[in-house]
């Protein structure tokens, strides 16, 4: 039989690189990880974890504003940027630091430098090279900024967390989740942001209610929003970057800002990677086809995460992980082999206010089964009825009338992210309304009562804590006929 340095050699570092390394270590296979950058990948150095630290951040000076109305007097304290970054340094570094011990406490051999194969079994590694009976890709992604006149001025995501200066005028161009969370973040911090976007809505992709929900609630916390419009150019000038904008039906206009932020997506990391010369299928975009074990086009090399362009989250290149882990190495000790599911993958923007997500878009439930209800509650938080804030919350369930299950949950509100998390455990073990209904909920919730009573409530109008209506609509599916209607039928939302 032939020998091989390492029974599985993994490139990339990050979140799901580490997870398959240390797991297969862990049940006793040889392995290396070979890493070019930090350890621990887009999430703890560029990614979820600095974001999520900046805008707990960026919570607090909405929460001074807040405070007055219950009795705190005085100056709201200002933001130190410098301690803030160097506090998300140390504290970054200090996850470094716990990965890399993760991975030696396993016996997996860290290898520093950039990795590319050579062929199905080697990988080469700074002029060095391994053989492997396995090979995992796990590269992750990177930003990607189109050709725009000017390109050389922008940032991305990646440059966020260690500007200097700080920002005053930020632009932030994209719709998507990450561009809507640093709009919301570093307006937050307390720079002015305009937040241009190519399209009518934010977040393609997301329920209908939400992305109309969002942009008026973070238009409320002073973003400005310029939407409809494309970026034409962008030029240093004496007074910072004059930015060059045209309306999609015509009228143009610039506006100057200290810092551009393009998000205006990611692409697969495989870039020098040596696929095409080892025959690995790649999608159009360089995503890394795989087949339910992430086994690529070549039987010895695997990959996962945001390198195959699916569900792009953290806790989904670690689901993928295991499912490699067990593929190759077989389960844990009385484990069953684990199975990936991209069914009720609950996702969380960190937007102000939060979104949380769950199951199905009212969209897509209307096209996948054959009669739906719709509830629907949009309402001021108790704590909104002291704090001064204009801030509303936004509940939304989606149930299949065949089965009586709640298929789809959107909330756009504080700590929307936590609280969907919940809901997925019990949407994904197929709890129905009626459940839902006969859950006794705490109280006083953050609404003045919880999600299960807004959706108890069903047709027609209840009062909220705070005495205003909460508007519930108990949305019948559409007939056939209907069903083409259905993005205005959802804009109707009350
Ligand atoms: C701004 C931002 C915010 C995000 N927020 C969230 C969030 O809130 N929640 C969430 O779930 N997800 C979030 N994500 C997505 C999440 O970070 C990714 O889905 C996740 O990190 C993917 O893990 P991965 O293992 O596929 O790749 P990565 O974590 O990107 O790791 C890939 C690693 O491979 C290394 N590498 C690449 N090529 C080579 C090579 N040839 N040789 C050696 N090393 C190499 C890279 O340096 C990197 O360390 C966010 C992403 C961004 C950019």
């Amino acid at each position: 039989m032939k020998h091989f340095d390492f029974d599985l050699f993994v490139i990339g570092g990050g979140s799901g690189g580490v997870r398959a390394a240390r797991m297969s270590a862990q049940r006793g296979a040889r392995v290396a990880v070979a890493e070019v950058a930090a350890m621990g990948g887009t999430c703890v150095n560029v990614g979820c974890i600095p974001k999520k630290l900046y805008s707990y951040a960026a919570h607090y000076a909405e929460s001074f504003e807040e405070s007055h109305g219950f009795g705190w007097i005085g100056e709201a304290p200002r933001l130190d940027w410098n301690l803030l970054k160097a506090n998300r340094a140390r504290e970054i570094s200090r996850l470094n630091g716990i990965y890399i011990g993760l991975l030696e406490n396993t016996g997996v051999q860290i290898i520093r430098g950039w990795a590319c194969l050579r062929d199905a079994h080697t990988v080469e590694v700074e002029g060095r090279q391994y053989t492997a009976k396995s090979i995992l890709i796990a590269t992750g992604g990177t930003p990607t900024v189109p050709a725009v006149a000017g390109r050389e001025h922008v940032v991305t995501s990646d440059s966020m967390f260690d500007l200097d200066p700080f920002p005053k005028r930020l632009m932030v161009v994209g719709g998507g989740y990450i561009a809507c969370e640093f709009a919301s973040i570093f307006r937050g911090l307390g720079a002015e942001v305009t937040h241009v976007h190519r399209n009518e809505k934010l977040l393609t992709g997301f329920d209908e209610d939400v992305r109309r929900f969002i942009a008026t609630e973070m238009a409320k916390t002073g973003i400005d929003q310029q939407f409809m419009r494309e970026v034409q150019a962008i030029t240093r000038t004496a007074g910072g970057l004059q930015v060059d904008l045209k309306h999609k039906h015509g009228d143009a206009h610039s506006v100057t800002v200290d810092t551009v932020l393009y998000a205006t997506g990611r692409v697969p990391n495989v870039n020098g990677l040596g696929l095409e010369a080892v025959g690995v299928s790649v999608s159009a975009s360089g995503a890394i086809h795989v087949n339910a074990h992430y086994q690529s086009s070549v039987p010895s090399i695997y990959a996962l995460g945001d390198v195959t362009a699916r569900l792009q989250l953290t806790p989904v290149a670690l689901g993928e992980a295991m499912v490699v882990v067990d593929h190759l190495f077989g389960p844990a000790a009385g484990k069953k082999r684990r199975q990936m599911s991209y069914d009720f993958v609950p996702t969380a923007v960190f937007t102000h206010p939060n979104i949380g997500t769950v199951g199905f878009t009212e969209l897509e439930a209307h096209k996948t089964f054959e009669h739906i209800t719709v509830y629907c509650a949009d309402f001021k938080a108790l704590k909104h009825t002291l704090s001064g804030s204009t801030e509303r919350t936004l509940m939304k369930l989606i149930v299949d009338d065949a089965s009586d299950r709640v298929v789809g949950l959107h909330m756009v509100g504080p700590d929307a992210g936590e609280i969907v998390q919940g809901f997925a455990v019990a949407m994904k073990a197929g709890a129905t309304k009626e459940i839902f209904d006969s859950t006794i909920g705490i109280h006083p919730p953050h609404g003045g009562r919880g999600i299960c009573d807004h959706a108890r409530a069903g047709q027609g109008r209840r009062r909220s804590a705070d005495g205003e209506d909460v508007h519930l609509k108990h949305r019948p599916a559409p007939t056939a006929g209907q069903r083409q209607h259905a993005v205005a039928h959802s804009l109707s939302f009350v």
